[in-house]
């Protein structure tokens, strides 16, 4: 059985979930926001399967390389680049996959604000994946039914956090030639308790009802990011990342999961076979001709990672960069975020006084900066001491 002593030893990837014989084992969040696997004591066998799979309880290490190079890159298809996070490289991987007869898992975005992986074999099915969506994703018994269509031989491309894609492997427990992993490089996954308040909040602002997000709006271009919530009534509210009080708590790294402060898989070689980011601050030969519409870095960690970017080589346009570059533009490629301190009090303020409020004190206020100053010098201490 699942036993937890820290928070920080689970990632919520759903290994467990997926692996129990009894479907004793759900992911429900906790009082942060975050989801943690729940046994059912009276379905329990305690057969140990769960801890046998859980990629954090044994560090869950895949055999990949450095060698195959990384990429700046682009999908030539301009509408299909503007409508994803970056490049649009994912859609191009799927299309592929799916033109084998494959099956692609991905993340969907419910009514609700919901997040869950699901499988699709269409080319009109895996359009709701694209995207980044903020929030973390509930895998429920996904990675089941990732091993039946291997078992029946189809192609199967799983696309996920690098936690997720760990969990997969694990669950699994041994490598599957017709088996694709892509990673997206992660900042972390943020609290859906403090993103529901958001919306609560932003409701009673807007006078209407929150229906929809999109975090990475491309309306007007990639650059600088926009944030844009749709409302009931037609209306919706557009930000910069920056400006938008939520993701920039997300960017300051406030309300992330306990575990991806520790994360495992948020280095180099990467754990998926590609491995897909943002390539902000890029300034090489691409820069004109992408017309601001996504660049992403790609990350080829296998042969099999090798093979698809291959298949799909022609729709894109690319060239390879250094190691050094990538490290420097994308730093969640090789690096998990930073612990904050003001973690722990955010969330006590937060919990008394609701969002808006306290995100505008821990991040913007210029009555509490030197408060924040302080928690910074406080942070990069415990950091040298570490
Ligand atoms: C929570 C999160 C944090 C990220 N942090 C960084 C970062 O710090 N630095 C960086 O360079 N890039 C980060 N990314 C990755 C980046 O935003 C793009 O997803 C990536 O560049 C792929 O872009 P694309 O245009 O090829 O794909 P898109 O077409 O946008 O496809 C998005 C892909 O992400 C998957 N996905 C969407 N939401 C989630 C989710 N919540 N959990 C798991 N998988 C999801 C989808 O299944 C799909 O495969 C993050 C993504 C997420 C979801």
């Amino acid at each position: 059985m699942i036993d937890l002593k820290r928070k920080a030893d689970c990632c919520g990837c759903g290994a467990c979930v997926s692996a129990c014989p009894k479907d004793a084992i759900s992911l429900k969040y906790d009082e942060e926001g975050f989801l943690y696997p729940q046994t059912d004591r009276n379905l329990c066998v305690d057969c140990g399967l769960c801890n046998k799979v859980c990629p954090k309880e044994n560090d869950y290490k895949r055999n990949q390389s450095y060698s195959y190079g990384f990429f700046a890159a682009y999908n030539k298809d301009k509408a299909q680049a503007r409508d994803s996070s970056s490049g649009g490289i994912f859609s191009l991987l799927a299309e592929y996959i799916i033109s084998q007869k494959g099956a692609v898992y991905g993340v969907e975005l419910l009514d609700n604000f919901q997040l869950v992986h699901s499988r699709a074999d269409s080319l009109e099915g895996y359009v709701k994946f694209r995207k980044s969506k903020y929030l973390q994703s509930n895998t429920n018994n996904v990675f089941r039914q990732v091993k039946e269509d291997l078992n029946k031989g189809l192609k199967v491309l799983f696309t996920g956090t690098p936690c997720q894609v760990a969990g997969l492997h694990s669950f699994l427990g041994k490598e599957y030639k017709n088996l694709y992993t892509c990673d997206v490089v992660c900042h972390g996954v943020p609290s859906k308790i403090v993103f529901d308040k958001y919306i609560e909040e932003l409701n009673q602002k807007q006078r209407s009802k929150a229906v929809s997000a999109c975090w990475r709006d491309k309306e007007n271009g990639w650059y600088p990011n926009k944030v844009t919530v749709l409302f009931e009534d037609g209306s919706k509210k557009t930000t910069t990342s920056i400006n938008n009080p939520y993701q920039a708590g997300f960017l300051h790294n406030l309300y992330l999961s306990p575990s991806c402060y520790v994360c495992n898989w948020a280095k180099l070689p990467r754990v998926g076979d590609i491995s897909l980011a943002d390539f902000w601050g890029y300034k090489g030969p691409l820069l004109e001709e992408n017309e601001n519409a996504g660049l992403s870095i790609v990350a080829i960690s296998s042969d099999k990672g090798a093979e698809l970017f291959a298949k799909c080589k022609d729709k894109i346009s690319c060239h390879s960069v250094s190691e050094e570059e990538v490290k420097l533009r994308s730093r969640h490629i090789y690096k998990h975020p930073k612990a904050k301190i003001e973690r722990t009090l955010f969330f006590r303020d937060f919990r008394k006084n609701g969002f808006h409020a306290v995100a505008e004190k821990y991040i913007y206020s210029k009555e509490y900066a030197p408060r924040r100053f302080l928690f910074r010098v406080i942070d990069k201490i415990v950091d040298i001491l570490r």
